[in-house]
């Protein structure tokens, strides 16, 4: 299962899929993942646990930024104005590992998220037109507002979750599945 990266009820500043036009210059049909409008220095948890992977792409792309990768499901969350993990660190879910920011190619602070499910290691969705990115906005809204250490009663929805399969734009399709 995995958690929200921020507690509380963050703003989502830019939805899963939206801009296609903006992101077909990566090769997205849209936007590949979730943006929290938080203000700089607001820190950010494990979604979930994982190997960390830090990387710093200076003024372009996810500019400061993590992976998270437990052979199930990666993670990435950029922009980061510090992190707080090493390269190669395990990270359990809920862990601070860093601070929100505006690292890279951003037009102002706030944490993005993407979220890949694997298999064995190996990305699932590939050919969904986000390089396997996947929405988790519905998800993510089970947990706004929940302690982020208490898990328990949403296992079941996780698991159902994490089994399913994304069609290309199935989540496009359903508007209902987006806030604002
Ligand atoms: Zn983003």
């Amino acid at each position: 299962m995995i958690f929200c990266p921020l507690p509380g009820t963050p703003l989502i500043t830019q939805g899963f899929g939206q801009n296609p036009e903006l992101y077909a210059s990566f090769g997205f049909a849209g936007h590949d993942g979730i943006d929290f409008g938080v203000p700089e220095g607001t820190v950010t948890y494990a979604p979930h646990d994982g190997k960390a992977t830090v990387k710093d792409d200076g003024t372009n792309g996810y500019g400061l930024h993590l992976v998270i990768d437990d052979g199930k499901r990666r993670s990435l969350l950029a922009h980061l104005s510090e992190c707080s993990v090493q390269n190669g660190q395990s990270v359990y879910q809920g862990d601070p590992i860093g601070k929100s920011g505006k690292s890279g190619n951003s037009s102002g602070p706030h944490v993005h998220w993407s979220y890949k499910i694997l298999k064995n290691g190996v990305v699932q969705n590939q050919d969904n037109g986000y390089a396997g990115a996947v929405d988790v906005t519905e998800f993510t809204r089970l947990w706004l507002d929940k302690d982020l250490h208490h898990d328990a009663e949403y296992t079941e929805d996780a698991e159902q979750y994490l089994s399913m399969t994304f069609a290309a734009n199935q989540y496009l399709q359903n508007p209902a599945r987006h806030i604002g």
